[in-house]
């Protein structure tokens, strides 16, 4: 992510919450984190192992956040750890942040229907939306006060974009648990909301197969004919998370350029991007 300046201010004063999935610095996580805290938040983090702290542990320091938790959605253990710790150090929290997937590259590429295995169909569902009905869950049960939650997804789960497989059925799956946890949780005051962002290079992004004709493609068929901007998906998340969002849950929220509502794009850019 080039360096930009997010829009300062209190919108986010008083709230503390978790972010879970930044991996480095091009994380649309650490977008959403730069944010809110530029906007007051005070933010801790989880990490998926050791490997992966060298990287987290300065950015978050960055902006002054030091509890950093080892977290794998797949080990109940890590799990129960982050949210007693956030429990112990907090007693509560606002909101939650889940920018989690995986999917093997085998099952990123090629046929759907002959490259999809029983194994990768239950760990892309598993980490990318089961992780999210946990993590709410037991984030909800530090929201004292009410809360918010942002959940990330792709639009590969309302259409078919190649390549992108059985996490577009991981991505539809999260869109429906973001309905269900709304419904669930809406009665204490917690919202649910997921944003759909357009494709941004990350390291999620590098394991789907036919990455560059995706951005090249969304780029020149999009309505506003460029690439998505992690600050866009930041600024979003800073809606849904803080009292701007009043009363929206239960919404997927496409932050893609209207990538989404193009229906037959333009001839002009589209033929110069094939060529
Ligand atoms: P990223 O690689 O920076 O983040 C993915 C994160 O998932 C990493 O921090 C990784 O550690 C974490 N993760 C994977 N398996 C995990 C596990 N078992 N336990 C704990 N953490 C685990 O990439 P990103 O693109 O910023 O992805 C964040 C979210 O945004 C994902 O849900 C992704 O599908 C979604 N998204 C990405 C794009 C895009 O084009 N990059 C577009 C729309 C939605």
């Amino acid at each position: 992510m080039a360096e930009q300046n997010f829009p300062t201010g209190d919108l986010m004063k008083g709230k503390r919450g978790l972010i879970m999935g930044v991996a480095n610095k091009n994380s649309i996580a650490w977008a959403i984190a730069r944010q809110l805290a530029a906007q007051g938040a005070e933010i801790a983090f989880t990490y998926q192992g050791e490997a992966l702290l060298r990287r987290v542990k300065p950015l978050a320091e960055s902006i002054g956040s030091d509890i950093l938790v080892e977290c794998d959605v797949t080990d109940d253990a890590t799990m129960d750890n982050t949210f007693a710790t956030l429990k112990d150090k907090w007693g509560k929290i606002d909101f939650l942040v889940h920018a989690i997937a995986f999917a093997g590259k085998d099952q990123l590429a090629g046929s759907f229907v002959d490259n999809t295995t029983r194994e990768g169909f239950k760990s892309a569902l598993d980490i990318s939306a089961f992780s999210f009905v946990d993590a709410a869950r037991r984030a909800s049960e530090i929201m004292n006060d009410g809360g918010a939650m942002v959940t990330l997804t792709y639009l590969g789960s309302e259409r078919v974009v190649p390549n992108y497989n059985v996490m577009g059925v991981a991505k539809a799956a999260l869109e429906a648990c973001t309905r269900y946890i709304a419904a669930d949780l809406g009665p204490r005051s917690i919202r649910v909301n997921a944003i759909s962002a357009g494709p941004i290079k990350t390291l999620a992004a590098a394991g789907i197969g036919s990455g560059r004709h995706m951005f090249k493609f969304n780029k020149a068929a999009s309505a506003m004919q460029d690439n998505t901007d992690p600050m866009g998906v930041a600024g979003a998340a800073l809606y849904l998370l803080s009292d701007l969002g009043l009363s929206c849950t239960g919404e997927t929220h496409h932050v893609d350029g209207g990538f989404h509502a193009i229906g037959m794009p333009q001839e002009g850019p589209l033929r110069e991007a094939m060529e």
